[in-house]
């Protein structure tokens, strides 16, 4: 967010589900430094949702945590009429596409069911006269696969590959015709892939620094030259309290950071600064652990994001490129082994998955 934009937020209350997630964590403390009053945290911990990602945040004086499953349509419609909140911010997802490809039948649940007990506990309080309004965040992924030319706008046709973006997609589906059909105050941002502090490690970014640490092969899916486009967490985290904010109710917002690379780039990059951050006398460059591995089954190519709209219209720009960004998140891990350490399933989140072989 622009340090002009601090403070000044009008909202008093302010629903974030999947907050203890990596995402969700970024807004809770954005919401913070723009001194929302009241910030409650949905969420149901998964493997990826971690309360020790908020220890901080806990203690600010108008943060509360709803253990809450968004599956179960009769807890949402409680916790939403309970806090009655100016403004619902949902990330609570499923967001491995590997996992995917193993158990899609968790994804159907929790991205589309669970998005729609939310829209459907928001379309009750707005029958009662409480326009809330309902930012859903959604991936860049729904658009499915670029070239090597183009990046997706707002109007690009949504055609996703796998059954993680094919959830996503639904969900954003759902949210526009709750809008359009009764007449919900909602907006949606598609945004490309993060990288930060508190990712969970089974990631690419948090995966590759992990490896590296403990010294054991870094998987390389196929060749490696898929593309993607990274953005660092926190300058999505501001994207996201501006799109809530200043959005316009129906619109869709694409989000993303002008730093494409190939996964493999991304990698030996990481190599390097670790390289230096991080030497080891008996590996001449952490490179040496690159592996190349079996590609995963419908891998997406590339993605590209043209972030114009929000740029020009609600006055949103990344503060981080993809070096800054990735050398304070390379540190953040280092200082914080901690907290990777302590993580639910860490040997789990290590091993290969995405192969199409679980039920
Ligand atoms: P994450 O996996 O780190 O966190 C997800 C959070 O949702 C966790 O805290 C988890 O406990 C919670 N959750 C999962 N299922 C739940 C349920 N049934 N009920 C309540 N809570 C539940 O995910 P993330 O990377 O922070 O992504 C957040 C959102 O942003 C997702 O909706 C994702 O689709 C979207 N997104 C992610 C990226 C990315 O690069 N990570 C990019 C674009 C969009």
């Amino acid at each position: 967010m622009t340090k002009s934009k601090e403070n000044e937020t009008s909202l008093s209350s302010v629903i974030v589900t999947g907050g203890a997630g990596f995402i969700g964590s970024a807004v809770v403390r954005g919401l913070i430094r723009n001194r929302v009053k009241n910030i409650i945290v949905v969420d149901s911990l998964t493997y990826a949702g971690n309360l020790k990602t908020l220890s901080n945040e806990k203690e600010y004086p108008g943060f509360i945590f709803e253990n809450i499953d968004i599956r179960d349509a009769v807890k949402t419609k409680e916790v939403i009429d309970k806090h009655s909140p100016d403004a619902v911010m949902h990330l609570a997802a499923e967001s491995h596409v590997d996992r995917s490809i193993d158990g899609p039948g968790l994804f159907m649940e929790t991205n589309i069911t669970g998005t729609y007990n939310l829209l459907e506990a928001i379309r009750s309080l707005n029958v009662k006269g409480k326009k809330t309004r309902f930012h859903h965040v959604s991936t860049d992924e729904v658009f499915g696969s670029l070239g090597s030319v183009g990046k997706f706008t707002e109007e690009s046709p949504y055609k996703p590959n796998s059954p993680y973006s094919a959830s996503k997609a639904s969900s954003d589906h759902l949210v526009r015709s709750w809008g359009e059909t009764f007449g919900l105050d909602i907006v949606i941002s598609n945004c490309s892939n993060n990288y930060g502090p508190y990712q969970y490690p089974e990631k690419l970014i948090p995966l590759v620094i992990h490896r590296v640490l403990s010294k054991n092969p870094i998987p390389v899916y196929g060749k490696g030259d898929n593309v993607r486009d990274w953005l660092y967490v926190d300058d999505h985290a501001d994207a996201l309290i501006i799109v809530m904010e200043k959005g316009i109710s129906g619109e869709t917002y694409n989000i993303g950071g002008d730093s494409e690379m190939s996964n493999l780039d991304v990698i030996k990059t990481i190599c390097s600064i670790l390289d230096t951050k991080r030497k080891d006398s008996d590996i001449e460059s952490y490179t040496k652990l690159i592996e190349f591995v079996s590609d995963r089954p419908g891998h997406d190519f590339r993605y590209a994001i043209d972030s114009t709209k929000i740029k020009e219209q609600l006055d949103w720009k990344p503060n981080h490129n993809f070096i800054s960004g990735l050398n304070k998140t390379v540190d953040w891990y280092l200082n914080n082994q901690e907290w990777v350490l302590a993580v639910e399933g860490l040997a789990a989140s290590q091993e290969r998955k995405g192969l199409g072989e679980g039920k």
